[in-house]
């Protein structure tokens, strides 16, 4: 038995999580689940999973299990494993806690590497904790790595988003609803938005460069739009290992969460190469998916100026959400506040949420110049 907190149980990830532990009940034990502001379901999925405590953003609406913070829940040591799963800042402090308690980390929140990856991947190394990724791309990486020092290349694989065969043009007048029709994938909205931008791309090979350790010159992005191959590794040798599968998020959540150990678990169908006859590749249009290009600037300046990024899209995602602004706008945004960032090198978690709180405001001020 695992014992098991997943933060985020209302969120995409959160319920496939639980779709997957559902079908492995004698292999998980669920200490406590957490939700933001949705708790109908948090109070539904409580009746169903009985864990012991839950935390929501308004912790008296919740009903049937002890209400808790997630620093409460990350510092409970009953706890073998944490599905990190909360979108946003909001699951960095808790990871660091999680560690500095022992305990792995099965992780799906960008920000927590993205914002300080630099903080975060030291500690569990002192701490000896783990961090399984759950993000399809890199717990593929993750799969076919079996010597690091080995490694030549990392190639992460893109679907492309809505707009990959779409116009310039097209993109700059593109609506909201055919931001969030990603062709793949169903996710929440903020993340499908970066999907659109290929700035979630671009996140991810910041994540990768944290995860494994590998320079930002070694690390490729390839198009492929049917998302069947999840990413690959190059070895020095030139042998290349790639982890295949249908597109499910089931998967790699399981893997991760599951890790070193395999079941059928969710498993729906067996995977055939002769029903998917092909697969295609190209080299991603770096004029129009500008935002990769400044993640990988971002990245490789380091420091304080991957909280820049983040913090001035996911500022300027939430305005394309709410209509305010144009998808372009977007990375217009990010490459303005990139610009005018003066980058600080190993900040501390208190310069990193100052520096996140300050570019969001002047984010938010560009609108109205
Ligand atoms: P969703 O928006 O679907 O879910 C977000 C979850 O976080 C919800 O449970 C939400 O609660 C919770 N949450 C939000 N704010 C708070 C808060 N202040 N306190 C506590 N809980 C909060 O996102 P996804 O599931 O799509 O993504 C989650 C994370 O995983 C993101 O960082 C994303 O980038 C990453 N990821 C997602 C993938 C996917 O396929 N969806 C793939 C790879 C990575 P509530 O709904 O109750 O408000
Ligand atoms: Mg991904």
């Amino acid at each position: 038995m695992r014992k098991i907190s997943i933060l985020g149980s209302t969120g995409s990830i959160g319920r496939q999580a639980l779709e997957v532990i559902e079908k492995l009940p004698e292999k998980f034990e669920i200490i406590a689940l957490a939700a933001g502001g949705n708790t109908d379901l948090l109070n539904e999925q409580i009746k169903k999973f009985k864990p012991k405590y839950a935390s929501a953003a308004d912790l008296s609406k919740i009903e049937g299990a002890k209400p808790v913070t997630l620093e409460e829940i990350c510092s409970n040591k009953e706890n073998d494993i944490i599905l990190v799963a909360v979108s946003g800042k909001i699951g960095l402090r808790p990871t660091i806690t999680a560690i500095k308690n022992g305990i792995d980390i099965a992780l799906a929140n960008k920000e927590t590497l993205v914002m300080a990856g630099d903080i975060v991947m030291p500690l569990a190394k002192e701490y000896g904790v783990n961090i399984i990724p759950v993000d399809s791309e890199h717990c593929a990486i993750h799969q076919c790595i079996k010597d690091i020092s080995q490694v030549e290349k990392l190639i992460i694989t893109a679907s492309g988003g809505p707009f990959l065969k779409k116009s310039v043009e097209d993109m700059k007048n593109a609506t909201v609803e055919q931001a969030l029709a990603h062709p793949r994938w169903n996710m929440g909205k903020k993340i499908t938005v970066d999907s659109a931008t290929l700035m979630n791309k671009g996140l991810e090979v910041i994540e990768a460069h944290h995860l494994f350790d590998m320079d930002y010159d070694k690390i490729d992005v390839v198009v492929h739009p049917q998302s069947i191959v999840h990413s690959a590794i190059e070895y020095v040798d030139g042998s290349v290992i790639a982890q295949i599968g249908l597109p499910s998020m089931h998967i790699p959540i399981q893997y991760a969460i599951t890790y070193p150990e395999r079941f059928e678990g969710i498993k729906s169908k067996s995977f055939s190469f002769s029903e998917i006859a092909r697969l295609d590749f190209e080299a991603p249009d770096w004029d129009k998916f500008k935002a990769l290009s400044l993640a990988y600037e971002a990245g490789r300046a380091g420091g304080s100026a991957t909280v820049c990024l983040n913090a001035a899209n996911e500022e300027a995602v939430f305005e394309f959400l709410k209509g305010e602004i144009k998808l372009f706008d977007i990375i217009n945004a990010v490459e303005l506040m990139m610009e005018k960032h003066i980058v600080i090198k190993n900040p501390s978690l208190d310069e990193i949420f100052a520096i996140d709180e300050e570019i969001r405001l002047k984010t938010r001020e560009l609108r109205r110049q």
